[in-house]
């Protein structure tokens, strides 16, 4: 039976909020398991459905997530302007799974989109938008965040800007956590400076840094760093260089402090990097040699 109008919101964002905690926890994802086994209020709430690509739980009026399948059956697809084609389930366009994501669409619910970049990963963009539906070729619009919704049912005063501005807002909510699930599944959850495995201490720090424009969101240009190996990758405290070594800043090897700086930064000084399993996922040694260089100068 479907709960008041009030209480479905309330346990969709409740929702949002544990997802959220899950997926900081785990570096950024979640597998099927914990998606169909997670816990709201201390009952099962699956986020996921067991064997469709869209979760409409009996008791909301309106879908509740997504699963984007790139290769799958019905291969949906994110356009260049960052939208996603969803297509409608199978069977009637406007009865069945697609209703109740309809019903997202008119009431303007949120909703999460999850991306599965890799088997049994799932990287979810929570608060997603169904924006518009395109009957004829039979899919949905979803749309990342509210901002790029407002932007896109705005109409657009100024088309460039709106368009580079939903570009950024794409790359931040949809490329991104995807980036980060890749990275830091490809070091095997570990900082490759410290080897912490602590997934929930885990960044992906690009080499190039992504506001450059060859700040590709592709492994190679990617590190799982632990939060304070990165901070001091990023502030020149710490350096790669292409062959896979890290090096400390001089001035920081003479300073005496704490535990931290001693153990944790000074006697990283000359360590090799604990590299992905797969070579084609190490770090790109051009990309390493030009963030070097900055390190150096
Ligand atoms: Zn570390």
């Amino acid at each position: 039976m479907a709960l008041s109008s009030f209480e479905q919101d309330r346990l969709r964002l409740a929702a949002f909020a544990g997802l959220e905690r899950l997926i900081d926890s785990r570096g950024g994802f979640a597998t099927r398991d914990e998606l169909l086994n997670f816990e709201l209020e201390g009952k099962r709430f699956p986020l996921i459905d067991y064997s469709r690509g869209i979760r409409n739980p009996a008791e909301f009026d309106e879908t509740l997530s997504v699963v984007s399948a790139d290769n799958g059956p019905y291969s949906d697809h994110i356009g260049d302007d960052g939208i996603l084609r969803y297509s409608f389930r199978d069977g009637d366009p406007l009865g069945g799974d697609n209703r109740k994501l309809r019903a997202a669409m008119t009431a303007k619910k949120p909703i999460i989109l999850f991306q599965k970049p890799l088997p049994n990963v799932y990287v979810p963009v929570i608060s997603s938008f169904v924006i518009d539906e395109d009957l004829a070729n039979r899919f949905f619009l979803i749309a990342s965040g509210e901002e790029s919704w407002r932007s896109f049912a705005s109409g657009a005063t100024d088309q460039e800007i709106s368009k580079q501005y939903v570009a950024q807002i794409v790359q931040r909510r949809v490329h991104q956590p995807v980036f980060r699930a890749r990275v830091i599944l490809a070091y095997s959850r570990t900082c490759a400076v410290c080897r912490l495995n602590h997934p929930e201490l885990l960044d992906a720090a690009h080499i190039i840094p992504d506001r450059d424009a060859e700040g590709i969101a592709h492994v190679t240009n990617g590190l799982a760093l632990c939060k304070i190996h990165h901070a001091a990758f990023d502030n020149r405290i710490l350096g790669i260089s292409p062959d896979f070594v890290v090096h400390i800043d001089g001035d920081v090897l003479k300073e005496i402090d704490g535990p931290m700086l001693k153990h944790g930064i000074q006697e990283m000084d000359g360590v090799r990097l604990t590299l992905p399993r797969k070579q084609a996922d190490w770090p790109s040694r051009e990309a390493l040699a030009d963030r070097f260089d900055q390190f150096v100068s």
